[in-house]
């Protein structure tokens, strides 16, 4: 036995997997009272994550135009959740909730109707509700001020919110030393645990167990750009690179997102940061004085279906997976979701087939979670 199975062994949970889902997961458990185990092969502050690189945009409605019906359900109940799991933890995260603006070029005015048609199609009734308001001419430039005369429409999605990601990982890994939680960094986990249950939150890592899972390559740019002073994430719609600038504190922007299939996780392109530096140039020419603080890309751990899923394998290992481009929109949800399922096996509530079946047709959100024996992704 290994001296991770040692550690493994005196915990009732070994999170296997230390990004944004997995913190979550590991915290929740230990705040109901639980002995976590928390292994990451990358640092403390998560730099080997997707959630290290991501723009941690919470915009369920401007989502709903590509993502299914249950991302965008979880999306927006995840965004009423998220303030309550800051509140609690020991670090402040910057967390906003002024909406996202969608702005389009005139020569890509052929976009909007497409995009509104889409969101209109996929979007709840309750999301567009007060939720989607048309802007021209002036009320553009009343938004948001930074953008001037330069865009003669655009939407304002008003509920929307953002997050400052790495502050997110931060405080979330003082919230696990809070509570007690036993961190392993820079600590690969490759085979099965010695754990009495093991969640693997492993992201693209976990793919070895879920042969099915892909990694869709996104870069961004995270430049210091003072004066600009947007104050919204905005969107710019475009035929070949649709582009978001989200505003974090202190004039930091982060500019993404190439969505290239592949795992592949070499330096961004030359292509890559020319589309996205040049268009956050036509957006506002300010752009042009800032500073490149980091060019980076990481992978979106993905599944066919492009949901995330919550995988108990019948004996020992919950999988929580397929976050995709939307973990910190969905994240609260997926943890909560998940916690709810480990408690419920830790306490031989839901151990058996038919249990199983009975605890996920009362949970919330059923479609998340799925048996061995009902396991379309898994391995065999
Ligand atoms: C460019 C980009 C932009 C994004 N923008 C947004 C956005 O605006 N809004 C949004 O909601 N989402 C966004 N995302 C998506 C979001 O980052 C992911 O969905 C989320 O990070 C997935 O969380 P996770 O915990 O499953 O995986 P990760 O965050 O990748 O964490 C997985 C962890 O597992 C660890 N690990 C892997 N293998 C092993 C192993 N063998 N042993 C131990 N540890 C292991 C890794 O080191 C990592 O820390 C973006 C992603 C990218 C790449």
């Amino acid at each position: 036995m290994t001296s991770i199975d040692q550690a493994a062994r005196r915990t009732d949970f070994a999170v296997v997997g230390g990004g944004l889902v997995g913190r979550l997961v590991a915290w929740q458990l230990a705040g109901a009272g639980h002995h976590v185990a928390l292994y990451d092969r990358g640092d403390e502050s998560g730099t080997q994550s997707a959630a290290w690189v991501a723009a941690a945009m919470l915009a369920p409605l401007a989502e709903a135009t590509s993502a299914e019906p249950l991302v965008v359900a979880l999306g927006a109940a995840s965004l009423e959740k998220w303030p309550g799991v800051l509140v609690q933890l020991p670090e402040p995260v910057f967390c906003q909730r002024n909406g996202t603006l969608v702005v389009w070029h005139h020569a890509d005015r052929a976009e909007a109707p497409l995009f509104e048609r889409r969101l209109r199609a996929n979007a709840p009734a309750a999301l567009l509700d007060g939720g989607f308001l048309k802007l021209a001419g002036a009320q553009v430039a009343q938004a948001e001020p930074a953008l001037g005369t330069r865009f003669a429409q655009g939407w304002l999605l008003p509920n929307e919110g953002q997050l400052d990601n790495r502050q997110a990982l931060k405080a979330l890994s003082a919230g696990l030393a809070e509570r007690g939680v036993r961190t392993h960094w820079n600590t690969s986990v490759d085979a099965m645990l010695e754990a009495r249950w093991i969640i693997d939150c492993r992201g693209l890592g976990g793919k070895p167990a879920l042969p099915a899972l892909r990694g869709i390559r996104g870069e961004v740019a995270r430049v210091h750009a003072p004066g600009i002073g947007l104050m919204r994430p905005v969107r710019l719609l475009h035929p070949r690179y649709p582009l978001y600038i989200a505003p974090k504190e202190n004039d930091l922007y982060v500019i993404g997102a190439t969505e290239v299939e592949g795992e592949d996780l070499s330096p961004v392109s030359v292509r890559s940061a020319l589309e996205l530096l040049s268009a956050a140039f036509a957006v506002h020419p300010g752009f042009g004085e800032a500073r490149i603080l980091e060019l980076n890309s990481q992978c979106r751990p993905t599944l066919p279906d492009h949901r995330p899923a919550i995988l108990w394998d019948g004996v020992r290992t919950l999988r929580v997976n397929g976050l995709y481009r939307h973990g910190f929109m969905i994240a609260p949800e997926v943890a909560n979701a998940a916690c709810e399922l480990a408690d419920a096996l830790a306490s031989s509530a839901a151990t058996t087939q038919d249990a199983f079946a009975e605890f996920r047709s009362n949970a919330r959100w059923p479609e998340l979670l799925h048996g061995a024996f009902a396991v379309a992704h898994a391995a065999p």
